[in-house]
């Protein structure tokens, strides 16, 4: 049972299945993420619980293109693990 695939290169595409939808750029997107954190007299600290789902917003840093992550999800059929 051990994995011997070489990936060639870590990626969104290869971590989320996510990748640009106009450019095909799968190395950074911007997410709008949700998290809480704790309000306190000293400001807030966050919790480190970032959450984000389809709906978020999410943009492209290499073609600015804008959209939700869900149209950033590659929807076709999961690549071969060769
Ligand atoms: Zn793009």
């Amino acid at each position: 049972m051990s994995s011997t695939t070489a990936k060639p290169r870590c990626d969104l595409r290869s971590e989320y299945d996510m990748a640009c939808p106009r450019c095909g750029q799968a190395d950074t997107l911007s997410v709008e993420i949700t998290c809480t954190a704790t309000l306190s007299i000293n400001g807030t600290e966050d919790n480190g619980d970032h959450y984000w789902d389809e709906a978020s917003s999410c943009g492209c840093d290499a073609c600015d293109y804008r959209g939700t992550a869900g149209e950033f999800r590659i929807n076709t059929v999961k690549a071969v693990q060769a």
